[in-house]
């Protein structure tokens, strides 16, 4: 087949990702990788645990900072890109599938589904119908009104698939999806993902330590010590890259067995908005900072230093000096005590990201609700949802009506995560909530990550 025009949808040249570069605990987590993926390949990631296969995985999403080496998404070097390109990429065309399930156990199945949605313009009624029939497609209809405690694990995986298909990527990317489900479940989910691959003409890259999940990839990528190793074609179900390819070129052969409704519906979701991909970004980034910083403190200090990093970027800084002062002041008093030199270089640091996710938030241009109809359900749920998980107090009645006020305002865009913040924070008789300074930070980062449904 040399005649078929052969585009890497993934190409990746001279990769090595190193962790404490230069420092006595430096980790290469991945070694000289170079490798093709073509659009339509079902490609796998396989190794033991620790060889690099996850750190591979968030390089090609962009999530990766200690990169060198090139890494290109349809022939576009990602370290070039602008943060706009980036955001386009994380929103129109990848979707990532986690080990864990991350949904959100006071809500309903069908809400966990419409909530990443909820700051688009399309209308409850319409998102709600969307939802059902991803959920229809999947085999978990009939468990849209029940609590993902009450499905089983896989029906949660699936649920989690279901969500992140909602901008209809053409790049799926999962990390050890299964790796939670005992072996009928995940023999199903792989089977699903299989199906999109197969019938949605989905790249799938999936990362896997069991064996038994080779028979579903076109292409197996070995994996040892942070370098490829070896790379086999599965002739057993001829799912070379060329009958891939072939396959892709046929087009309508194989039509997909999804229906033509859900087939135009899924064409139709525009994804997350630029101000959800920025914070989309906040965790991954603020472990890579302190990761990349801090050598030799234990875990448990890493995890502080990761929190309140997390939180200077949901709050945002005006300048270096408000940064220099959150680095300098001793850890005891909220800052995080660390010599000058280290503190220099990670404000730096912090400022060029900070910047970049302010960046993000000011260009987005997503209108607000619209007609939202219906939302006093999604409010309430949400408001018990945040009081329940962080056994907060309101002081009165007004005080819960400023609350929903607040979580109304940010549903629908009306206000950014800073003005909620800060409602949550000033006193009920001004019209906030009246929670403490530390509640009101908690729970406005969780509402982040809760519209993101990137619950965690
Ligand atoms: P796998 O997914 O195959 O289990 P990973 O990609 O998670 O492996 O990790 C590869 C190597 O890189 C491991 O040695 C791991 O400890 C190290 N590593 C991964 N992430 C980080 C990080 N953020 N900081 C330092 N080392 C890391
Ligand atoms: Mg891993």
């Amino acid at each position: 087949m040399d005649n078929v025009a052969k585009e890497p949808v993934i190409k990746i040249k001279d990769l090595d990702v190193i962790y404490f570069l230069g420092k006595s605990n430096e980790v290469q987590a991945l070694k000289n990788v170079n490798l093709e993926i073509y659009p339509g390949e079902f490609i796998i990631f396989f190794g033991p645990s620790g060889c690099g296969k996850s750190t591979l995985l968030y390089s090609i999403a962009g999530l990766e900072t200690n990169i060198h080496g090139n890494i290109f998404i349809d022939d576009k070097d990602l370290s070039s890109m602008k943060i706009k390109e980036i955001e386009e990429y994380h929103r129109k065309k990848m979707g990532i599938i986690f080990q864990a399930f991350y949904l959100i156990n006071s809500l309903s199945i069908l809400n966990n589904v419409i909530l990443p949605q909820i700051f688009l313009s399309a209308k409850y009624e319409e998102r709600k119908k969307k939802a059902y029939e991803l959920l229809e497609h999947f085999g978990v209809r009939a468990q849209a009104h029940k609590l993902p405690t009450e499905l089983s694990g896989g029906q949660q995986q699936r649920v989690a698939i279901c969500r992140s298909l909602m901008n209809n990527p053409e790049l799926l990317l999962a990390d050890e999806p299964v790796g939670n489900l005992d072996s009928k479940s995940s023999d199903e989910v792989m089977a699903l993902l299989g199906e999109l691959n197969e019938k949605e003409k989905k790249t799938v890259i999936l990362v896997t330590h069991n064996p038994a999940h080779l028979r579903f990839a076109h292409r197996v990528f070995y994996m040892k010590d942070g370098m490829i190793t070896d790379v086999k074609v599965n002739k057993e179900v001829d799912r070379s890259p060329e009958a891939a390819l072939e396959r892709v070129q046929e087009g309508g052969e194989e039509r997909p067995s999804i229906s033509r409704e859900l087939e135009l519906l899924l064409r139709t979701y525009s994804g997350l908005s630029s101000a959800q991909a920025g914070s989309l970004l906040i965790p991954f980034k603020a472990k890579q900072i302190v990761l990349e910083v801090l050598v030799g403190m234990t875990t448990e200090e890493i995890d502080e230093i990761e929190k309140k990093v997390e939180n200077l970027l949901i709050r945002g800084v005006d300048d270096n000096n408000e940064i220099m002062n959150f680095l300098d002041i001793d850890a005891e008093k909220g800052g995080m005590g660390l010599d000058k030199r280290t503190a220099e270089r990670l404000a730096a640091k912090i400022k060029d990201i900070v910047t970049e996710i302010e960046f993000l938030e000011k260009a987005d241009v997503t209108p607000p609700g619209g007609e939202i109809v219906d939302t006093e359900v999604e409010i309430v749920q949400i408001r018990r949802y945040l009081l329940d998980e962080f056994d907060a107090k309101v002081a009165n009645i007004n005080a819960l009506k400023n609350f929903d006020t607040a979580i109304k305002d940010r549903i629908e865009n009306k206000i950014d995560r800073v003005k909620f913040q800060k409602n949550l924070d000033i006193p009920v008789l001004k019209g906030g909530v009246g929670f403490d300074k530390r509640s009101a930070k908690k729970v406005a980062k969780r509402m982040e990550l809760l519209i993101l449904g990137k619950y965690k």
